[in-house]
């Protein structure tokens, strides 16, 4: 392998210098961790699950209208991206309350929520992601106001594409993050979607059971961490059934696709 210029190591991926200016190799990693580091563990296989997922949500939303950073899949565990100035800010939607938000506030975990909910934290490993309001964000020049509108209008927006892809599947979308750029092109700075999008930011639940289909399960112990990851992959199409092979194909079929 040739020789490239490390940018950054996180706890879930590696950043590489792209072959062209304004692209990076994102590498995802088999790692995961949770409670800020404090859980370690290494899953085979998650990162090239991880690195499929990611292209096959980031190209659906592009298709939608929200532009992202993805560029496209090298391989099993690469995919190349462009280069956007992180906003420091996770955004997290929820639809039914969960984690953090059922410990906060002392509600029990299942409670759908009647209009979902935008919340903000900033990025900071060693502050461990404290929550922030709107106005930290904006006051603290993190994001100015029309960036953090459009942070906003893309994630209510995804948020609706993706609980209807999931739902499509029997799969209840609970909450998720996400996380945003600044990007540069034509002398024109927008807002792009970054980072990824697969199990190990979203909490995903069975529809019929409530199974946790998701990183909960590395979380808390419950075991099948890489069963569950693999469960969401073959519903939307991404694995061969037999071998769970990563497939090149593409998710559910049109109807018009399936005529004799
Ligand atoms: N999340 C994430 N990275 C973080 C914090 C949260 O991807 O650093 C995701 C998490 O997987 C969940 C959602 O954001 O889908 C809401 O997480 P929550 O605030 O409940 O935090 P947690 O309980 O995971 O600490």
């Amino acid at each position: 392998m040739n020789k490239r210029t490390k940018i950054y190591e996180g706890k879930a991926k590696i950043l590489y210098e792209g072959p062209e200016a304004g692209t990076i190799i994102q590498f995802f990693k088999d790692d995961a961790t949770a409670f800020n580091n404090q859980k370690h563990d290494v899953l085979e296989g998650k990162g090239a699950l991880n690195n499929r997922f990611s292209e096959y949500f980031m190209q659906r939303i592009d298709l939608i209208g929200v532009p992202t950073h993805f560029i496209k899949r090298i391989n099993m565990r690469e995919q190349l991206v462009k280069k956007v100035e992180i906003i420091p800010v996770e955004v997290i939607v929820r639809n039914v309350v969960a984690g953090s938000m059922a410990k906060r506030l002392g509600l029990e975990e299942g409670m759908a929520l009647p209009r979902s909910i935008v919340e903000f934290s900033y990025k900071d490993d060693a502050l461990g992601d404290p929550l922030v309001s709107d106005e930290h964000v904006t006051a603290l020049g993190w994001a100015t106001p029309p960036e953090l509108d459009d942070m906003i209008a893309m994630t209510l927006r995804i948020n609706d594409f993706l609980t209807g892809l999931f739902a499509g599947i029997g799969i209840k979308l609970v909450d998720f993050k996400l996380e945003f750029g600044r990007l540069v092109e034509d002398g024109l700075m927008r807002i792009v979607l970054a980072d990824e999008i697969s199990p190990d930011n979203c909490r995903l639940w069975d529809i019929e059971t409530n199974e946790k289909l998701d990183k909960d399960r590395f979380r808390r112990d419950l075991g099948g961490v890489m069963e569950a990851y693999r469960e969401v992959a073959k519903r939307l199409g991404l694995l061969q059934e037999e071998n769970s092979e990563i497939r090149d194909h593409k998710g559910p079929v049109l109807v018009s696709d399936n005529k004799d």
